[in-house]
Parts: structure tokens; sequence; C-alpha cells
């Protein structure tokens, strides 16, 4: 068996094209343009990338974007000022800080510091609370992006055995919990999945992940997961984002799971460029979320 190819890149120009033609109607509407502000710190060159990305995907969409480059030496004190500053700017409707921040910045302290409603990434406890409980006001991009992934490709999750590798709380852990959901962005067919989720310290890892109709892999382990962890047909979603020379591959040996798995995202290409689109949606939301706050 060869798998399908699912692109997730196709799939991103067709949410991003969504997005631009909504935005487009909220300007024609309110005179005004939902704007998302970027905090970098540093000079992390995947950072850098990463930022400018977001801005083109943003000016592409009607989205305005606002950038701040802050030096590699900002305390978190400093950086919490500007995040304060952003809280405040009626005219930024979402707060990105780009992770990773540098070492002596308390992470945790700063975004939490990001007002809920601003919130784009979706990381706000409140936000995490919210999700978990079924009635989210953002969905964290990721997670979100390999929902809309399998939904859009015709791949249902309900009934189905998923297993999540991984639980990091940007994509193993709201992964589990929106699968889990009785609905979802994407409806019931794109919830209640049977989940399981492992980690480092899962013994047996393979006799777990043979059991999956659907694998998703979100580790950060160059072609961690072989053929031989796959149950054939298996659907298979790597998440993974792995520098190897001037070159990136994903956390699935993709050329040997290829030949067992029914389906697979590659690596560039998959989940990745959904990212951003999901982005681009939740600062739409955010806009929307700011012109309800004004009228109540
Ligand atoms: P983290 O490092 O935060 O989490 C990695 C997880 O993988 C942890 O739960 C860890 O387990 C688990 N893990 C590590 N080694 C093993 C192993 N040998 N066996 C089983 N589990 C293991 O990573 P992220 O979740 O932030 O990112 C994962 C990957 O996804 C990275 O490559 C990252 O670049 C990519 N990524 C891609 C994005 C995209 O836009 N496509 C967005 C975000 C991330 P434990 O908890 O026990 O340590």
């Amino acid at each position: 068996m060869t798998a399908r190819v699912l692109d997730g890149k196709a799939i991103a120009l067709q949410i991003r094209h969504e997005v631009q033609l909504e935005v487009a109607k909220v300007i024609e509407a309110t005179g005004k343009a939902p704007c998302l502000a970027a905090v970098l710190v540093g000079d992390d060159p995947a950072s850098q990338v990463y930022v400018r990305n977001k801005e083109m995907a943003c000016h592409k969409a009607g989205i305005g974007s606002q950038l701040f480059r802050l030096p590699a030496e900002t305390t978190t004190e400093q950086l919490l000022s500007l995040v304060e500053q952003l809280n405040n700017d009626p005219s930024v409707h979402g707060i990105l800080v780009q992770l990773p921040l540098p070492k002596h910045i308390d992470e945790r302290r700063v975004l939490d510091c990001v007002a809920p409603h601003k919130d784009v990434d979706a990381f706000a406890p409140e936000n995490v609370g919210l999700m978990s409980q079924g009635r989210p006001r953002y969905l964290p991009c990721t997670p979100h992006g390999v929902m809309q992934l399998l939904h859009r490709e015709g791949i249902e999750t309900a009934g189905k055995e998923v297993v999540v590798i991984g639980r990091s709380d940007i994509v193993g852990k709201p992964l589990v919990s929106m699968l889990l959901q009785k609905s979802g962005p994407c409806g019931e067919s794109n919830a209640n999945a049977t989940v399981t989720c492992v980690h480092s310290r899962t013994p047996n890892l393979s006799e777990v992940t043979c059991r999956a109709d659907i694998l998703i892999v979100a580790i950060g382990k160059a072609n961690f997961v072989t053929a031989g962890m796959v149950k054939p047909g298996a659907v298979v979603i790597d998440v993974g984002i792995n520098r190897s020379g001037d070159s990136i591959v994903g956390d699935v040996d993709y050329h040997a799971v290829k030949e067992v798995a029914s389906a697979i995202t590659p690596v560039p290409g998959g989940v990745g460029p959904l990212t951003i689109a999901m982005l681009l949606r939740n600062t739409l939301e955010a806009f929307r979320v700011a012109q309800l706050k004004m009228t109540t």
C-alpha cells in the first residue's frame, strides 16, 4: 500500500482564502481591520522566519500586523510592560509572543499576562479551560489545524482509536482535549474519538501506536516513528519540524511509513502551513470578540 498524501498546504490556502473573504466583510461593515501584534525577543533565526511568514500571511488576508522586536537582553519586567501596553491598545486585537523566549525570561508569567480575549495562541488558562469544557473562545492553532486537515480530507475521528504521541501544552494535550469532545469546530464526526496519549515515560510505545487508526506525532525527534510502529492502513499525521542541515524533516520516517499507512502528511507541506492559517482565523475571531465587547 502507498499512502495518500494529505496536502496541508492546499487546505491552508483554502482556509486563508476563507478568512480573507470574511475579513473583507468585517472591514466593510465596521471600517476597521483586525490587527495582530507579534512580539519577537532576540534573534533566533527560526523565530525570525516564523514571524516574517505570519506578517506576510496577515497582509495577504487583509489583517493588519505590528511587529515588536526586542533585544535578547530584554528582562521579564520589560516584556510584561509591553504586553500590558498591547492589552490596553484597542487597535490591537490579537497578541502573539513568539516562542521560545530567551532562557532568562519567565515565559509562564509573560504568557499569563496576555489578556485572554487577545490570546490568539489560546495558551491562557482561561482559554484552555473553556476549550476543555467544550466551549472554546479560541482554539490552539496547530491542534486546530490538525482537526481541520482531517475534516477537510474526509477523515472522521468519531469512534476511531486515535493515539497522540507527545503531551505538550501546545500540541499534544490540546489535541487530546479536542478529539475527546462530543463536538467541535468540525462537527461530531470529527470529535468523539477514543484517545490515548503516550509520552517519553510510556513503556512499550509500539504496542500502543500499533492500535491507532489515526496516529498523530508531535515529539520533535526526526524520523522517530518507523513503519513497524504503525498499523497497516492507519492515517499518520506528522506535526514534527526538525532541522536537518538545510532541510526540514518530520517526526515520522516518511518514506518507510508511507508504504504502510493509508494516508500521511508530508513535512514540509503538511501540518505546518495550517498553523498560520488558524492563527489568522483566531485574529479575525479576536476582532469579533472586541467588537462584541464594545457593544455590550
Ligand atoms: P515538546 O518538546 O514540548 O514536547 C514533546 C513531547 O514529546 C513531550 O510530551 C515528550 O514526552 C514527548 N517525547 C519526547 N521524546 C519521546 C519519546 N522518545 N517517546 C515518546 N514521547 C516522547 O514539543 P512540542 O509539542 O512543542 O513540539 C513537538 C514537535 O512539533 C516539534 O518538532 C515542534 O517543532 C513541532 N511543532 C510544529 C508545529 C507546526 O506548526 N507544525 C507547531 C508546534 C510544534 P515527555 O512529556 O514525557 O517529556
